[in-house]
Order: structure tokens, then sequence, then C-alpha cells
């Protein structure tokens, strides 16, 4: 019976996928689609929730979006539970992307469809696409910021910076922080840049959890051993949530805020920088990435292959996985009114 019924589905699909490669499978319309999201650490994954939600049943799914809370296991538990309940696709946000293999094979081996969403999933070969923001590009941005932020202050270096990281088990984090390097790494080099605590290393720069209180705590270490009487002219910080954190440090110990760079404009980093705090953030709309995100899934469902616009950046230690990658924008207060012009909540804050 089951293979009837698979059969039965297998021919609903191709009348919609006529050209297709026919490589990708195809199921019915109204089925199961599972998302794990990891823990709340931004706003960025409490608006997903709503976005996939909302967004699947649009396209005639049945969602099923959990998050967890309480760490790794909780999330390999929620996917086997999708794997059992006959999820056709898996969208993964995970906390760490190493530790989900079992649960991915299980998927692999039911016959769904694997996508890492905004963080890859490594050391595995059961996951079949990747759609992101591109996160080499955030630390970039992020980067160049920071060195844009100071000079507009102080026209002529050297600068003192400090270096934030995000969590180690986010593979996201590293990313970034490449990417920041890859542009105040050579000014570090040339003297331009000063890191008075000497913590340059990503093992050094990391925030367990991307927690706000490992960020402050650290923070307000570096500030009375290396700071009490130099100036810090600026903070590389990963996102807002962090960037927050770091600022709160900065005021306690009385220091002048540094420039301090961000992402996920995050509320209270938006409010921050049009109040001329936070120096910078960067805009990756999660309305955007969902919505590519379940893009993939109608395309699965009809039988055709997904969007893919990079085929070698994200390799995850076994392959080179298919990605889609969105492009991020850097905002600060100069541009703020602009970047944010089409989104109904963070426009109110620009006016
Ligand atoms: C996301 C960031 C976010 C961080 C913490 C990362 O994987 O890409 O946007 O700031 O997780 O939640």
């Amino acid at each position: 019976v089951a293979i009837a019924a698979l059969a039965l589905t297998g021919c609903g699909r191709s009348e919609s996928s006529a050209g297709a490669s026919g490589s990708a499978g195809g199921f019915a319309k109204d089925s199961l689609i599972g998302v794990a999201l990891p823990q709340k650490t931004s706003e960025n994954w409490v608006l997903a929730e709503q976005l996939f939600n909302d967004g699947l049943k649009n396209a005639g799914f049945k969602p099923d979006v959990q998050f967890a809370n309480s760490g790794v296991s909780e999330q390999q538990n929620e996917i086997s539970t999708m794997v059992t309940k006959g999820a056709k696709v898996i969208i993964v946000g995970a906390i760490d992307g190493k530790q989900l293999g079992t649960q991915l094979k299980q998927a692999k081996d039911a016959g769904a469809t694997v996508i890492a969403y905004d963080r890859l999933l490594e050391n595995t070969n059961d996951v079949d696409y990747y759609v992101a923001y591109d996160n080499f590009k955030v630390g970039q941005l992020q980067g160049q910021a920071l060195l844009d932020g100071m000079k507009a202050k102080k026209a002529n270096g050297p600068y003192n910076v400090e270096l934030f990281a995000g969590s180690p088990d986010d593979a996201n984090a590293k990313v970034f922080f490449d990417g920041a390097m890859s542009v105040l790494k050579p000014k570090i080099d040339d003297g331009t840049l000063h890191v008075l605590s000497g913590q340059k290393s990503f093992e050094q720069a990391v925030t367990q959890g991307w927690k706000a209180e490992n960020a402050q705590k650290r923070m307000d270490t570096i500030l009375a051993a290396n700071y009490t009487t130099a100036p810090l002219d600026g903070v590389l910080s990963p996102n807002d949530t962090l960037a927050r954190a770091i600022i709160t440090s900065v005021k306690s110990a009385g220091k002048p805020i540094p420039v301090v760079t961000g992402q996920d404009s995050e509320v209270e980093s938006v409010k921050s920088i049009m109040a001329g705090e936070q120096y910078s953030t960067i805009n990756k709309d999660t309305r955007n990435l969902v919505k590519q995100a379940i893009d993939m899934v109608s395309k699965l469902q009809a039988g055709q292959q997904p969007d893919i616009n990079d085929t070698k950046s994200y390799n995850n230690g076994v392959k080179t996985v298919p990605t889609y990658l969105l492009p991020p924008v850097i905002v600060t207060k100069a541009n703020a009114k602009e970047a944010y012009a089409n989104d109904p909540t963070l426009s109110k804050l620009t006016q």
C-alpha cells in the first residue's frame, strides 16, 4: 500500500515538473515540512518561527517548527521526531552543526531532503542544500565598518581595538571572524591597529553560546587589564546582542563608547545606532531568507532542482554543499532610513 501511495504521489508531480532535471524527487503538496531552529540567541531566530509557519502554510505545506532551547540533544530528538512523522524536507538551523550526523542520516534514509538554514551542517554527507546570507561578506562588511567608523572620529591611527567572535559551535562564527580579519589583519600587521589585550585569534575571541553575559565579562576583564589609561577606539562585535553587552561594559567602566560593529538589525541596536551609540549593524532581512528556504521546498515538491548560486564556498568537511547566498547590507546611522524603508518595524525607528 505504501508503495502504491508513493507511486501516486509520483504521478502528481510529473504534471508540474516538466523540464525539470528529475533528480530531486517530488512529493505531495500537503506534506509535513520540519523546521528545527536553535536557541533564541538573537531576534532573527524568533522572527523565523512565525515566518516559517505562515509561509509554509501559504505554500500549501504542513509546518512543524521547533526551537531547541535546552540544547543539542533536544534538537537531535526534534529532528528524529520529524523523520518519524514523515517530514519530506527538514530545514535545520543547527545549534552545533557537527552533532546532528545520526539524525540527518535517519532523515536521508527515510527519503527526506535536508536543507541547512543560516548555519552550515558540518562533517556529514547528509545535507542537500544550504541557504544563508553570505557569511564571509558579513565579516568583511563588519571589518570595513570598524575601520570607517574609527577614521570618521579620528582621521589618523594608530587605533586600539578589541576583537570578539561568536560561539565556536556555530559554523558561522569562524566565517564571520575570518571575513572581518581579511580586512583587519593587514591593518594589525602594518601597525594601524593595536590589540592591547593581545587576543587576536578566533579561539581567544569566541563568545560561548552567543551569550551577552560572556561578552560583557570578557570586555570587563580586558578593560580592567589594558585600558585604565589607554583609549579604546573600536570593538569588532559579530552581532547586535554582543555589541550591546560590550557597550554596557564600556559604559560601566566609565569609558567613552568606542566604534562597535554588529549584525542582525535587532530593534534595540537600531535604536542605539540612531542614538549614536552602536556604530553599525548588518541587515539580513529574515523575511527574505525564510522565503528563499520555502522556495527551495516548493521546487523540491514540484520535482525541480532548487535555485543555487554558489557551488564552491561551503565545504562542510565531507562535501561542498550547493548553496544559495543572499547579500547582507551594512547599516549605519547614515543609511538606516533607506536600508529599512520596507521593514514595517524598523522603518518606524529611523524617522
Ligand atoms: C546568525 C547570526 C546570529 C547568531 C546568533 C548566527 O548563526 O547567522 O545572524 O547573530 O547566529 O544568534
